[in-house]
């Protein structure tokens, strides 16, 4: 039985539910000591997380704690953030990939991440468009 709330618990971990506003663009972030090392992805001072704090959207708290647990490990084992974070989904699928709950989340993550980074594009464009004029 996956429990991450008492894995974070263990690991001395404070886990923060924050507004969906506040976290959208990353659904959940941390800065934590983990085995003695430091790890965080950049986005953490951007948000100004406390130590040993993971940060998560009010919504899909499980899935998205197993997935923050599941990467601060593999950072740990020295992978660098964008593998421990597409590893760790890795593990997420082979967890729950029969769960429809998890594949409702799933793709309302990747539409709201999808969102974000079109609507980066079409601004990057606009800049564009000005510094050629
Ligand atoms: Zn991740």
């Amino acid at each position: 039985m996956i429990d991450p709330r008492a894995e974070a618990n263990n690991l001395g971990y404070k886990i923060r539910y924050v507004p969906h506003e506040v976290i959208k663009d990353y659904n959940a972030c941390y800065n934590v000591i983990y085995h003695g090392k430091h790890i965080k992805p950049p986005a953490a001072d951007k948000l100004g997380i406390p130590l040993n704090e993971i940060w998560i959207s009010e919504k899909w708290e499980k899935y998205i704690l197993h997935h923050e647990l599941a990467e601060i490990k593999f950072r740990a084992q020295g992978y660098n953030a964008e593998e421990a974070h597409i590893l760790a989904e890795m593990e997420c699928i082979k967890l729950w990939r029969n769960d429809p709950m998890w594949r409702e989340f799933i793709v309302e993550m990747h539409i709201s991440d999808i969102e974000n980074m079109a609507s980066e594009i079409k601004g990057r464009s606009k800049t564009a468009r000005k510094s050629l004029i």
